[in-house]
């Protein structure tokens, strides 16, 4: 651990780096995906220089890195995602059409084979553009850095947490830059942890003396591979991919293709309770082939390919609680999959950072009038950091409940035991996607939803209400029906 004293020497040969002006608010974030570029930008609103660092060296291009792995598997930006990402970038949805990005209405030109079958298709206008997640995170990247008060620093990674004297405020971050062996310290008024699933917030939290959060974790133990495939135009295809679901408790494989720039295919297949899809080509194909529906691979049986067969296996749902801490120092706070990762089956992710950001943007409203020199009115303020963790708990509660009451559909995953409340919502949300397959107006509200549009009490109000109760009511007299004629039959017809 570095000292402030130690901190302090070192920074005279980092001038560059910290600011000579101490009027000037800054703030530092801590990795440069999707939530750090998203909290960078709403920093801005707030203190006058912001620096991203990441440890991974960032490409000119749009291109995978290391410390983005997923970006090799279907990335979908839900419909809220998107409107948040035009709210904080104008103009990026045209630019998105403009790069060749297709551009989808979800229940018409994006088939879903459910439990129960094909859900209808209709103009819902819950619309997405399709980008490959390597696009999408290099143009809010291009955005970002067109800020001069922004300074994106790649290929460095944050080493540990700097504090005040007694421990009670941080104050900046000691990183180490590629081949320099030197550590450098860089102070600022707020740090933001985005560092990702694998944050290392709680260990430098414990090297200053506070607990780490605790953890909940619910485990589906799904398995992903994906493959890239060279997508030929097709003028009798109204579709621009496709999803074949799982089916709980028995079928356990689903599949999801979607259409990217640069006319590509983007598979990806996945397995629950570790039925896993192989990495090589034909063990993969072989799977594809097992799905529910021939649809994906009818599409891509004879596409060529364009990538290797690439897997992942990091999939549980994790919860660190940060907002339970009772001691958590103030100057720091952290969001995006830091604090809580998704099964990425539902496709919340960069959507639920989205929503993080605008939290706290208005988080940093309300706390700081605005100013030129905001950095003492934050080190004035008491509780920001804590405070702010209990209401990203808030915002997070809906998508983790999405999440994880689809996984514990499977007698196979792991985690806290379901409530009484998730079992009443699995029953529920059961009949709304039988309702869905022959009511559009039921598979618009669960799309709505899907897409974070809107709560899931939206499910709930009185005129969906009614139909879903007497859809179940039609199901239980059904099931009754068949249980007394089989009762009635002899024995041996049964065998
Ligand atoms: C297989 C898979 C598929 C997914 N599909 C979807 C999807 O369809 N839709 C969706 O919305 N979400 C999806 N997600 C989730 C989504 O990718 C993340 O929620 C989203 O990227 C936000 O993550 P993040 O920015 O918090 O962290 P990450 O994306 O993990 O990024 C963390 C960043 O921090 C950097 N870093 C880490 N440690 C340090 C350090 N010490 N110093 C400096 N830099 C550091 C890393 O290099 C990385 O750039 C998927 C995830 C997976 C795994």
């Amino acid at each position: 651990m570095i000292t402030d004293n130690q901190a302090s020497l070192q920074l005279e040969s980092n001038d560059a780096l910290n600011s000579s002006n101490s009027q000037e608010s800054s703030a530092i974030v801590i990795g440069a995906s999707i939530a750090g570029l998203l909290a960078a930008r709403v920093l801005l609103n707030h203190f006058d220089r912001v620096t991203v660092l990441e440890r991974d060296r960032l490409p000119d291009q749009p291109e995978r890195r290391p410390g983005v792995p997923q970006a090799s598997h279907v990335h979908v930006l839900l419909a809220r995602g998107q409107q948040i990402l035009e709210q904080l970038f104008p103009g990026i949805k045209a630019e998105l059409a403009e790069l060749g990005v297709p551009q989808i209405d979800w229940t018409a030109n994006f088939p879903w084979f459910g439990i129960h079958g094909w859900m209808p298709r209709f103009q819902s206008n819950i619309t997405s553009f399709l980008a490959s997640r390597a696009l999408l995170e290099w143009l809010v990247r291009q955005r970002l850095s067109a800020d001069d008060r922004v300074t994106i620093m790649s290929a460095c990674t944050v080493k540990q947490l700097l504090a005040n004297a007694d421990r009670s405020r941080i104050t900046g971050v000691v990183l180490q830059r590629d081949s320099v062996e030197a550590s450098i310290p860089l102070f600022a008024d707020l740090v933001v942890d985005a560092s990702g699933r694998n944050s290392a917030l709680p260990k430098w939290l414990e090297a200053l003396g506070y607990p780490a959060p605790a953890k909940t974790i619910v485990n589906a133990f799904l398995g992903y591979s994906s493959r890239w495939y060279e997508r030929t135009p097709d003028q009798s295809r109204d579709w621009a991919g496709a999803v074949i679901m799982a089916n709980p408790p028995v079928e356990r494989r689903g599949g999801f293709l979607m259409a990217v720039e640069a006319d590509r295919w983007v598979l990806s297949v996945g397995g629950i309770a570790d039925d896993c899809p192989p990495a090589d080509e034909q063990g993969f194909l072989e799977f594809v082939q097992s799905l529910r529906h021939p649809l994906l691979y009818e599409t891509i049986k004879d596409a060529t390919p364009l990538s290797p067969v690439q897997s992942y296996r990091r999939t549980e749902n994790c919860w660190r609680h940060y907002e339970k801490l009772k001691r958590f120092p103030e100057g720091i706070i952290a969001l995006g999959d830091a604090v809580c990762a998704f099964n990425p089956i539902y496709g919340q992710g960069m959507t639920t950072a989205a929503l993080s950001a605008l939290l706290l943007d208005q988080a940093l409203t309300q706390t700081l009038p605005l100013a030129a020199n905001q950095a003492n009115r934050i080190n004035d303020r008491h509780c920001f950091s804590r405070v702010f963790q209990m209401q990203l708990a808030r915002l997070l509660q809906t998508p983790w409940m999405m999440a994880t009451s689809d996984d514990f559909r499977w007698e196979t995953t792991e985690g806290d035991e379901p409530t009484y409340f998730t079992r009443l919502m699995h029953r529920y949300m059961e009949q709304v996607i039988i309702l869905s397959t022959s009511d559009l107006a039921t598979y618009q509200a669960l799309i709505e939803v899907i897409h974070m549009l809107k709560p899931p009490t939206s499910l709930f109000r009185p005129q969906l209400l009614r139909k879903v109760l007497g859809q179940w009511l039609r199901c239980r007299t059904k099931s009754k029906d068949l249980s007394r004629q089989r009762a009635k039959q002899p024995a041996s017809a049964s065998l």
